[in-house]
Formats: structure tokens, C-alpha cells, sequence
């Protein structure tokens, strides 16, 4: 089943080197979800073939205008292009003013519902809770208020045996129930004990989105052993005093955090226009964690489980 992140932008505040502000689309099972929406998202979600029909949520982490300016542009066209199905965007306080404001001066009438829901920069809380996945807001230590994502996929039922199946004759009903943890009573009272009737669900994956934040080591607790972790490395070790004082990270900093919370795999981007290549960035984080990459644009990553 599908747990995939598509980096549809991933520079920091000021473009630079063809990088795009910041915005990316988690698929999980075939449902879309848009982590912020940076100015031209819409551009580079036409460029990466992204059919937003399965879109149905958005996730802005705070109000610097690199996180969201996108989003207006984006309900703009949706509504053009004669959406009906209804889309709930989360984000901070004043989001939903901002929102609300364009469309009614320039007397824009949505053809699909538009659904606001308030983040707290404030404890670990459940944001979205479906069949498929747990969406939870992480708080982040910026100059505004802002939170990161934690999406954790539901644990699959087991996977029914073909050949217990057709050995014992087990009818739709009984697969159910023995798909959710159940064992099968033969009509003789013999019991055949779920596990021998089936193979164990894949892992649950999860995926946590950390931009912007100052390092914050408090939140390791929270992203223990995710299966990816996309955090913010805006500086080098070098500038870490404007790191501090700009409230962002190090890619040093996000490897501590991917080292510290026994992650899986690490994707550092969200890096200062003031740098000419990524290399020092990527080297000075695989120091720290090796498994680390660095984010590309309109690359596409697997979320896998941990071994
Ligand atoms: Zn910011």
C-alpha cells in the first residue's frame, strides 16, 4: 500500500538555484494530503502530474508567506476547474481570516465546500483521525507560531492465507473476523489458531514534517523511530549563531534530531539562499546520521517501515 512524499518545493524564504518555496504532497493509500502551499504550488503540481481529486486535506505550518502564499492561488483554480468535494485546511491562528478576506473583497464564490481548522503551537494533538491514517500537529519553535505534521498510517489487517482459505472452506464472514485477529472453530470444535491462517500485516509507517523550527530536542520523544523525517536544515554549522537567532536549524542540528529519535531515513532541506551547493549541508548531517538525503524537487520518496 502506497506511503509516498513528493517534494514539490523545498528552498528556503528567497528562491535561489531553481529551488521553489516550500510544499510537498504525502500520499497514503491513494488519498493526497498537501503539507504547506509556498507561492506557485499549483505550477508545480501541474509540472509533477498531480491529479488533486484525492486532495481532500491541507496542512500550513505557520504564516511566514514561503509556507503559504500558494494556498489562495490554489483554492482560486480548484474552484475554476469545477471542484465539489470539499477541502479542510489546517493552520494557524488568522489563516482562515486571511482566506476569508480575499475571497469575499473580491467577491469569489467557492463552487466546494471550505473547511478551516486551527493548529496549536501548543502539545502534541490529533489533527485527522481516518481509516487510513492519524494526523497529528507537533509544536515548533519559530519566530511565529507554528507546528510540524506526524502522519501515522493505520496498521493493515493481517493477510489471509489463500490456501487455509481453500483447505478449510472459510466463508466471507470468517475472513473478516479472522482478518481482525480471530481464530476459525472447525465444525468438529477443532480451533485453528489465527496465526496459522494467516500472515502478519506490513509495519505501520510514519512520516513527521519538522519547518521551520530552532532545534528542540524536547521533540524527540514525539518523532521516536518515524519511518522518515523531513526536518529543516537552513544553515551550516558555521552560521549556527543566525541559525539561533532566526530560529532555524542546522543540517548538523536535524541529523541530532534524526540520531536522537532513532528515525529511519532523514531528508534535510529548506536550505539558505546564501549557500552555492548542497554538499556541506548534506556532509555536515551524515556526520551526525548517515542515512540522510537531501531533498529534491519533484523527486518522490517511499516511506518504508523500519527494519
Ligand atoms: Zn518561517
Amino acid at each position: 500500500m502506497k506511503f509516498e512524499v513528493t517534494i514539490l518545493g523545498c528552498g528556503a524564504a528567497l528562491a535561489a538555484r531553481g529551488r521553489h518555496p516550500s510544499s510537498q504532497v504525502v500520499n497514503i493509500r491513494g488519498g493526497l494530503y498537501m503539507v504547506d502551499c509556498g507561492e506557485g504550488t499549483q505550477e508545480r503540481i501541474r509540472e509533477n502530474h498531480i491529479r488533486l481529486q484525492r486532495l481532500g486535506y491541507i496542512f500550513i505550518s505557520h504564516l511566514h508567506g514561503d509556507h503559504y502564499l500558494g494556498l489562495m492561488g490554489l483554492i482560486s483554480s480548484l474552484s475554476l476547474l469545477g471542484r465539489e468535494k470539499a477541502i479542510t485546511v489546517y493552520g494557524p491562528q488568522g489563516l482562515k481570516e486571511i482566506i476569508e478576506l480575499q475571497l469575499s473583497l473580491s467577491k469569489s464564490y467557492l463552487r466546494f465546500p471550505l473547511h478551516f481548522v486551527e493548529t496549536s503551537p501548543e502539545g502534541v494533538n490529533v489533527l485527522l483521525d481516518t481509516k487510513d491514517v492519524t494526523v497529528y500537529s507537533l509544536p515548533l519553535r519559530h519566530r511565529i507560531p507554528t507546528t510540524g505534521f506526524i502522519f501515522k498510517e493505520k496498521k493493515a489487517q493481517a493477510n489471509m492465507s489463500k490456501e487455509a482459505i481453500s483447505k478449510y472452506k472459510i466463508g466471507v464472514r470468517d475472513i473478516h473476523l479472522i482478518k481482525q485477529g480471530g481464530d476459525l472453530t472447525l465444525e468438529n470444535g477443532e480451533v485453528i489458531p489465527h496465526e496459522a491462517l494467516t500472515s502478519p500485516a506490513p509495519e505501520a509507517r510514519s512520516y513527521a514534517y519538522c519547518s521551520d523550527t530552532s532545534y528542540l530536542p524536547e521533540n524527540v520523544a514525539h518523532i521516536r523511530g518515524v519511518s522518515m523525517l523531513y526536518h529543516e536544515a537552513t544553515f551550516i554549522e558555521k552560521d549556527i549563531k543566525v541559525a539561533k537567532k532566526t530560529r532555524h536549524s542546522t543540517s548538523a542540528e536535524a541529523a541530532e534530531m534524526a540520531k536522537a529519535a532513532k528515525v529511519g531515513q532523514l531528508i534535510i532541506g529548506h536550505f539558505s539562499s546564501r549557500y552555492s551547493d548542497d554538499e556541506v549541508l548534506l556532509k555536515e548531517a551524515k556526520e551526525v546520521f548517515h542515512n540522510t538525503l537531501v531533498a529534491e524537487e519533484g523527486k518522490t520518496y517511499q516511506v518504508n517501515a523500519l527494519l
